[in-house]
């Protein structure tokens, strides 16, 4: 059965969370001035000695794509637990649309639909009848519905195909589709492009900005800043389970920028120097994920590439390349340190 879900009931095994202790004033304002589809303040979560979380706050816009970023082992698969009752909190508060979210509401779910993991499906089943058996074991699910989220989804055309045919990317449309059954104002999909090639990412990414101008909410996890930086209009970069920066995409980008320059491997070490009297010691780092070796990377303007030039210059090192821009990936490599 799919791990696809529009309703409680279809979320999977996990205990029913209780009641995390509720704070005062919990949720803030929006950083697009929207109201809040999901907050999270103070958000606690440990496994045993392994803290998860550690007093997350997140503020997650109506109608928009918010893409939540982080390292392995940040906790952004706990915080989409936590969200759809899979786990209980220790502590922090939730809302859903603007009201506190405990277990007590946790029929508040059928607003939410959610893709946590490959979706799985009858493989002698078509698509559409996949999606028939989803929908009948819930509140009664309008065949119209099932036509509806497979046009939604691009779909259509292959529905009455056995799913066991059908390509990576397909089996997460119908997944996306399977999440869209109950109508969810919110829909949550945890790492959506994983396995996916290409094309599939495409029509993945156009699928879920349809949906937001439509006016759902759509909350991704990924670890594909590209993809993230293409999709999202707020962004949210979690590392070791709290927030580290939260804000529309387009601002945060307009923040910051990245020089990078390639020099001679036997000069990297006397580059790395130069470049940290210049910028300071934080805003340097060898190396690129899509580069090779003798790539140093500035956290800097891009309109400040001649002054890293003449930073290298000074100290007898001539640049073999330098790269401007300003991208997610020189953000996100900055605020938590990772590659
Ligand atoms: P990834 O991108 O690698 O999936 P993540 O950001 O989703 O990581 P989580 O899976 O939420 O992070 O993990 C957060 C922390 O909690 C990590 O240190 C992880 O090892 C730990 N953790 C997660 N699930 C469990 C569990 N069931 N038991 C013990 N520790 C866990």
């Amino acid at each position: 059965m799919t791990l696809a879900s529009g309703s409680p009931t279809g979320g999977g095994a996990g205990s029913v969370p209780h009641s995390p202790s509720v704070v005062a004033g919990a949720a803030g304002g929006s950083h697009t001035g929207a109201p809040l589809a999901f907050a999270t303040r103070g958000l606690r979560k440990a496994y045993g000695s392994t803290p998860a979380l550690v007093g997350l706050d997140l503020s997650v816009p109506q109608g928009i794509v918010y893409g939540f970023l982080g390292p392995n082992g940040a906790g952004k698969t706990t915080t989409i637990r936590c969200l759809l009752g899979l786990i209980r909190p220790d502590g922090g508060t939730m809302e859903l649309f603007g009201r506190p979210f405990t277990a007590r509401e946790r029929h508040r779910l059928e607003q939410v639909g959610s893709l946590v993991e490959s979706p799985a499906f009858y493989p002698y089943l078509s698509g559409r009848d996949n999606l028939r058996v989803i929908g009948s074991a819930g509140a009664a699910t309008p065949r119209r519905r099932v036509e509806e989220v497979l046009e939604l989804v691009g779909l259509s055309d292959r529905a009455g195909d056995r799913v066991g045919g059908y390509s990576m990317g397909m089996r997460q449309r119908l997944g996306i589709a399977a999440a869209l059954l109950s109508d969810p104002r919110l829909l949550v999909l945890d790492e959506p492009a994983n396995g996916l090639d290409p094309a599939g990412i495409v029509a993945m990414r156009e699928t879920l900005r349809y949906l937001a101008a439509q006016g759902k909410t759509v909350f991704v996890s990924s670890h594909i800043l590209p993809e993230i930086q293409q999709l999202a209009d707020v962004v949210g970069i979690i590392d070791r389970g709290r927030l580290v920066r939260e804000g529309p995409l387009d601002r945060m980008l307009g923040e910051t920028g990245h020089v990078r320059v390639r020099v001679p491997p036997e000069a990297t070490g006397a580059a790395r120097e130069a470049l940290e009297r210049f910028a300071g010691r934080d805003a340097v780092w060898e190396g690129a994920a899509q580069t090779d070796d003798g790539w140093i990377t500035v956290r800097v303007a891009p309109s400040r590439s001649g002054d890293v030039n003449r930073a290298l210059a000074a100290s007898g090192i001539y640049a073999t390349a330098l790269e401007s821009g300003s991208d997610l990936e020189s953000l996100f490599l900055s605020l938590t340190g990772s590659t």
